[in-house]
């Protein structure tokens, strides 16, 4: 196996481990290093936008820089994300719905949309229970 192949496979390995949380470069190339795994910043930086421009791991932008999460579908798919501002975990909606919208976009406005990066910001269910729970009746 090719050394860039092998690390890009670690790389993904451990973004899958994050789950639902999408990590920054920063982050997953101190864990490399905790595996033992030596592999520079840059080198990370650079396998994850292959892997983005792949459509394997969307990059999501944020204020405080990028942000990894791996992609569980199939290429070609518009993928609409959900993003909690308080807790910062990231889900992928499933929803057909979306998917026609996207399709109808393209044939009735010529509209591309780039479902690597569609992204809804707002508060996940478990932290808008703690707010409903923190405001509750006394
Ligand atoms: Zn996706
Ligand atoms: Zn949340």
């Amino acid at each position: 196996m090719a050394y860039n192949t092998k690390q890009q496979l670690a790389i993904l390995q451990r973004l899958k481990e994050h789950g639902n949380t999408p990590v920054t470069a920063q982050d997953l190339s101190e864990e490399l290093h905790q595996d033992g795994f030596s592999v520079s910043l840059a080198t990370v930086y650079r396998q994850l936008e292959k892997l983005a421009e792949t459509g394997r791991v969307h990059k999501i932008s944020t204020g405080a820089g990028a942000l990894y999460q791996p992609c569980p579908r199939q290429a070609g798919q518009c993928c609409l994300l959900l993003r909690c501002e308080d807790c910062g975990r990231m889900e992928h909606l499933d929803c057909p719905q979306f998917q026609d919208l996207c399709r109808q976009l393209g044939a009735e406005q010529g509209f591309q949309v780039d479902g690597r990066q569609t992204v809804l910001t707002g508060r996940c269910r478990i932290c808008g229970k703690k707010e409903a729970a923190s405001h509750g009746p006394a």
